[in-house]
Formats: C-alpha cells, sequence, structure tokens
C-alpha cells in the first residue's frame, strides 16, 4: 500500500471564513470529496453569539446562544462541537486549514502556505481591504495557536484576477499616483469565478480552454467576470468590492465625483460617504430591503420602489452582460450564480429578456427548475447557453489548499 509523502493518506481540510464579527467553517474529507460538518459562528463579541453547527449526513443541526467573547472562543467553540461528532480538530485526519483571504493584491495570484512574511503581506493590504484583511488576519491567528503544527493556507479572493489584463486592471488616472497608492482593479470572488467557470464548462462538456463564459456571481455581494479559455479577462469589482453590479447594500458603479459633491456639498465626512455607499445604498437603499426575495414579494403586489430597485439591478446586470459580451467576442455560456443567481428564477429572466440579438435566452420551464445541481436554463437549440451552476467557495478553497499540501 502506498501512503502519500505529505500527507500520509489523511485528507481532512478545515475551510474559514473568518469576517469582523463571524466566522464561517467547514470541514471537508478531500480524499472522499465530502462534507463533513458545517458551521456558523455570529455576532461574535456581543451577548446575543450564536453558532450553528450542522453535521454531515442527515444530523440535526445544533445551535448555541450567548456571549462568544472573540474569534478564538469562536474557533474553541467550533472545535468542540466537531470533537462531539467524532472530527476534533486534534485528529490526524486532519492536513491543513484553509483561509479565505479577501485581498491578496498582486503578489498573490496562487493558494499560499501562510509564513510570517505571508501574513505580513496581508496585513500590508489592509488599506486596501479595510473591512476584510483585519478578519481574516484574525483567523488566522487563532488558527496557528489552536494548530501551531499544521499547514495554513491562504486562499484569495482576488487570486484569479490577476490574470486580467493591464488595459483592463488599470483605471485610467495618473499612473504614478496609482502605483504609489496600489490603486488598481483587483476583482473579488475569485474563488466562486473560478469554480463556476470550470463547472460550466463541464456542463457544457467542453474543456475550459475552449470555452467562453460570463459569469453573475448575484449574492448579497455581486459581481460579474469575463473568463476566456478558464482565464479572467475582465471583472467588475475593482480596487475594493464597491464598484460594478447594484448589490444588497453597495451602489455599485457611480460617477466618482457623486463622493466629491457628498463632501463639498451634503457636508458629509469620508467616513460618511463610505458607510452611505457600502452599507446603504444598491438594493437596501433604493427600496429599503436587500432580500431578493422580499423584494420580489413587493414587485408582484406593486410596489413602486421596489419595482424600481429592482428594474435598476436588472438594467446594470444587461449592461455587463453586453460589455462582457464585446469584451469576449464569443461568449458560449451566461451563467448565474450565488444567492440570487441560484434562487431567483424571475432575476434571470428578466436579465436576459430582450437579448435574443446576443443568441441568449431563457425557457420559462427550465428557468423555473429548483435544483442545487448545475443546469442549462437555455432553449436546446439556443446559440449560446444560460446556466445556473451552484457556487461552493468552500469546496474550491478545501481542493487547493489540498492540493498543495498535497504535494
Ligand atoms: P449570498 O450572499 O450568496 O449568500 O446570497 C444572499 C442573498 O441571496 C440574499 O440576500 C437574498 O437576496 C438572495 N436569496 C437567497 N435565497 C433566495 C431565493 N429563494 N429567492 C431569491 N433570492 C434569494
Amino acid at each position: 500500500m502506498t501512503t502519500d509523502r505529505t500527507t500520509g493518506g489523511a485528507g481532512r481540510v478545515l475551510v474559514l471564513n473568518s469576517g469582523s464579527s463571524s466566522v464561517k467553517y467547514q470541514l471537508l474529507d478531500m480524499r472522499e470529496r465530502v462534507r463533513l460538518a458545517t458551521g456558523l459562528v455570529e455576532r461574535i463579541g456581543e451577548e446575543t453569539s450564536r453558532l450553528v453547527h450542522t453535521p454531515s449526513g442527515g444530523g440535526e443541526p445544533r445551535e448555541r446562544t450567548g456571549r462568544i467573547a472573540d474569534h478564538e472562543q469562536a474557533l474553541k467553540a467550533a472545535a468542540e462541537e466537531l470533537a462531539a461528532d467524532g472530527l476534533g480538530l486534534d485528529s490526524p485526519e486532519l492536513v491543513a486549514i484553509g483561509h479565505r483571504v479577501v485581498h491578496g493584491g498582486l503578489k498573490f495570484s496562487e493558494p499560499t502556505v501562510i509564513t510570517d512574511e505571508v501574513l505580513a503581506e496581508i496585513e500590508r493590504l489592509v488599506p486596501v481591504a479595510p473591512l476584510h484583511n483585519p478578519a481574516n488576519i484574525t483567523g488566522i491567528r487563532t488558527a496557528q495557536a489552536l494548530r501551531p503544527d499544521l499547514p495554513q493556507v491562504a486562499v484569495f479572493d482576488t487570486a484569479f484576477h490577476t490574470t486580467m489584463p493591464e488595459h483592463a486592471a488599470r483605471y485610467a488616472i495618473d499612473v504614478e499616483t496609482a502605483d504609489a497608492h496600489r490603486i488598481r482593479r483587483y476583482g473579488f470572488h475569485g474563488t466562486s469565478h473560478a469554480y463556476v467557470s470550470r463547472r460550466t464548462a463541464e456542463l457544457l462538456g467542453r474543456p475550459v480552454a475552449d470555452v467562453n463564459v460570463i459569469v453573475l456571481h448575484l449574492g448579497n455581494g455581486a459581481s460579474a467576470s469575463a473568463v476566456a479559455g478558464g482565464r479572467c479577462v475582465e471583472t467588475s469589482m475593482g480596487l475594493t468590492p464597491l464598484e460594478g453590479l447594484v448589490m444588497g447594500t453597495r451602489s455599485g458603479d457611480i460617477d466618482p465625483a457623486v463622493t466629491f459633491h457628498l463632501k463639498r456639498v451634503a457636508g458629509m465626512s469620508v467616513d460618511e460617504i463610505d458607510v452611505l455607499l457600502n452599507k446603504k445604498s444598491g438594493l437596501v437603499g433604493l427600496c429599503g430591503d436587500n432580500d431578493m426575495r422580499e423584494i420580489r414579494r413587493r414587485v408582484d403586489e406593486g410596489d413602486e420602489r421596489a419595482t424600481l430597485a429592482f428594474d435598476i439591478y436588472i438594467h446594470r446586470l444587461k449592461k455587463y452582460i453586453g460589455a462582457y459580451s464585446a469584451v469576449l467576442g464569443r461568449v458560449d455560456a451566461v451563467v448565474f450564480t450565488a444567492g440570487v443567481g441560484e434562487n431567483a428564477a424571475p432575476v434571470r429572466e428578466a436579465a436576459i429578456a430582450g437579448l435574443e440579438g446576443f443568441g441568449l435566452a431563457v425557457d420559462a420551464d427550465l428557468n423555473a427548475v429548483r435544483s442545487g445541481e448545475p443546469r442549462l436554463i437555455s432553449p436546446v437549440d439556443a446559440r449560446v447557453a444560460v446556466a445556473v451552476v451552484p457556487t461552493d467557495e468552500e469546496l474550491e478553497i478545501a481542493g487547493q489548499t489540498f492540493a498543495l499540501v498535497h504535494n
């Protein structure tokens, strides 16, 4: 019998996605490619913290409520829940911990084993990802303290987009200023765009290298990407995840002069403008709701503000589909993913409506099917495929982490 040089035949990977007040975790066995457990700790630091742990294989979710003071306690609580299922993090089966890290700048185009130097570089990127990288760093430090002997791997949200050509990545601003402050389009949700574009090629039964895809990742955050032969050539998020599509609470594209105007004329501070555009804009700013289910319910009742919000959301999507069709030249598939993209049939229908000239159409019956599987929703004779491909960022992070430590 052969054993692996580095992992000794074991194959569990813990994936951590650490936010400022939450930690999402999943334990996967990458030999069997199965999920063993998933969990979420939210409202860390508050009296109303909550942990929900779901064992795989039909086990009932378990919940803990009450204050969880910090990320260290959150991870310890998660470890206890895993241990109760016989999946303790002290097990020799666990071969690595994979961390979602939002901003990897230009340095990190691949998953990377975390050393002191790597951690220092992630810290240097805090000014361009002030909301995300600090939480990711806290998650890494906490996991390192728990299992200092294990490889910890960073999988960057920006990595998939580092293949963008310079003419797509650069903003048309003074080059010296841009370079001095590392201002350029980095793009985010890269793990999802990578996974979904690859799965789309599989769905079409064609090699990744032959397929051009527009991926629409529509969750609470939303981004589009143009992927040519497996390489990202354009994406809608920029220096930060604020640019591009209309999102749950973020404005997406606006004239940058709106910010000067808000400061000079409305007297708002930079921090207030930051909060306005990141937290109080998008769907929530337009109609008071950011959940597409609620917005659709209101649209169906004839609510005007919700209808306008929906129309603005769809209009922006169409603009990006058109723009990315031009960037790619030939499009083989337009793919919907994430919470809205996977579940909201009316969004898919409306975004594709009227795009027959691009070879795009949606079959109403196929679009109405609810399924967790990748599927086509375009008519059988369509020139361009329209598909729904559920994203799985954790599986992708675990896969990349395992591949790195296993070789
Ligand atoms: P995500 O960020 O990918 O988890 O997506 C979260 C968003 O997905 C929510 O804010 C909802 O707007 C949307 N969503 C989830 N389920 C549905 C559904 N059944 N119908 C419409 N939208 C949904």
